[in-house]
């Protein structure tokens, strides 16, 4: 039996487990609903989606929007569409320049109990390495886009949408040509 949606909002929303490690006040951000029938499974918020507390608040968002051919209201129409990041409150910056990578404690404590919130979902989009590595274990994004046939039917995976990717989806047009048909048409099928 799923599990009280509303309770485990609380709990999560009441951790504070990385707070030593964060720049701000811990704030999860993610969208759960035990209808929803797509998984969105990111890395973590950015500076937009955390002063929100919306995901995909931002360019990355749009990027990603454009992938799968969703306005926002079907993006965010938490029904059907449920978006947890593998770390759920914004990490900061890395000295090197831009954002820390997902905090390392938050998919042990609370993946599986979200997971078992949503009984409904047939597909998994796995948004970056991070999202890829968290589900499928250590491995290389470019292989594993260009390979997406081996992981469905329940998951598909993509690079992350930053302003990085403009440049790898140019140097990878088979992305644009074979990955994209093929995603629209699997969360189509998801929501069907
Ligand atoms: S990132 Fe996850 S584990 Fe860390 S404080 Fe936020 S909700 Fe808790």
């Amino acid at each position: 039996m799923a599990e009280d949606i509303a309770r485990l909002l609380a709990d999560i929303r009441a951790c504070r487990v990385c707070a030593p490690h964060l720049p701000f006040a811990p704030r999860p951000v993610l969208h759960i609903s035990p209808t929803a029938r797509l998984l969105i499974a990111s890395q973590a918020p950015g500076t937009k989606a955390h002063d929100a507390g919306i995901s995909f608040f931002d360019a990355s968002g749009d990027r990603l929007r454009a992938w799968l051919n969703m306005d926002r209201g079907e993006f965010y129409d938490g029904a059907r569409v449920a978006i947890v990041p593998a770390g759920m409150c914004y990490p900061g910056r890395l000295a090197s320049g831009g954002d820390a990578p997902p905090r390392p404690e938050c998919a042990p404590l609370w993946r599986a109990r979200i997971l078992a919130a949503l009984p409904a979902i047939r597909l998994t989009l796995l948004v970056g390495g991070y999202a890829q590595n968290l589900v499928l274990g250590p491995g290389k994004m470019t292989e594993r886009v260009r390979d997406f046939r081996r992981f469905l039917p329940h998951y598909f995976p993509l690079p992350h949408p930053s302003w990085r990717t403009g440049a790898w989806e140019r140097a990878n047009p088979w992305f644009g040509e074979l990955v994209l048909p093929a995603l629209r048409k699997n969360v189509a099928e998801a929501f069907g």
